[in-house]
């Protein structure tokens, strides 16, 4: 198993005491496994793919990536394995105003060796993601479908064992959604493992075998097939 969270649970102060964005949630993911994960907004999906990835400490419970848990590492261990298995594909795009298409792609490269024949990576990348003229142009210059590709595109450059996805297809037209899950559906047919939060239910049908799993107010629940 490549993810393995057990009884994880992280709190937030709200209006009447804490609530538990995510209360008390077991999961397994198998390498190579395509997730998803349905839940209304609120339902805790943000803050669990932000657990799984290392991003936010659990107030209770832990999480296991490749048999090492988050948060028994160094911090140096820690970012290790968020640059180099994680490739995280945020609901917004944080790309850096000052660098091009190529370059906010390459970004993660920077804080490890640059592996031969990163640049027709990236470039590579960004052709499949439809960006192929757009190598050279700054975020500000780029609508917010483009931004997001670009996002897409540096979750992969290196090669992560493991996608994050919160919400990859939100706000993005209909052509440009199903090149991305496209992309995804390849990568993880090569054995890349996906968790994807989404309120898309129609995401599943995009994917080869999908596992879908639900979440309602911090709580993971196996799916019974009404969204499938
Ligand atoms: P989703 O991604 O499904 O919309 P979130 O994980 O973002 O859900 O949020 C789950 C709950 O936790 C919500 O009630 C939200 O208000 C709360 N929450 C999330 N992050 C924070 C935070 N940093 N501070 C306080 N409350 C938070
Ligand atoms: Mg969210």
């Amino acid at each position: 198993m490549i993810i393995q969270c057990r009884c994880l649970t992280k709190r937030y102060p709200a209006d009447q005491g804490m609530v538990a964005a995510v209360n008390n949630v077991n999961l397994v993911v198998a390498q190579g496994e395509f997730v998803i994960i349905l839940g209304h907004s609120g339902s805790g999906k943000t803050t669990l793919l932000s657990l799984i990835g290392g991003l936010t400490e659990p107030d209770s419970g832990e999480v296991l990536v490749n048999g090492v848990d988050n948060w028994h590492q160094s911090d140096e261990a820690l970012s290790d394995m968020r640059n180099r298995t994680i490739g995280f594909v945020f609901q917004f795009a944080s790309l850096i105003p000052t660098l091009t298409s190529l370059e906010n792609v390459l970004l993660p490269l920077s804080f490890g060796r640059v592996p031969r024949g990163s640049h027709e990576q990236a470039r590579e990348i960004l052709a499949r993601v439809g960006l192929g003229d757009k190598m050279h142009a700054y975020p500000g210059q780029l609508s917010g479908g483009q931004q997001r590709r670009i996002a897409i595109a540096r979750a992969f450059i290196n090669q992560p064992a493991i996608i994050l996805a919160d919400e990859p297809t939100g706000d993005l037209d209909e052509e440009t959604e199903n090149d991305i899950l496209r992309i995804f559906r390849d990568y993880n047919e090569h054995g890349t493992t996906f968790v994807v939060v989404t309120h898309n239910v129609h995401l599943a049908r995009t994917q080869k075998n999908p596992r879908v799993l639900e979440m309602r107010q911090g709580t993971l629940l196996e799916q019974d097939g009404r969204f499938a």
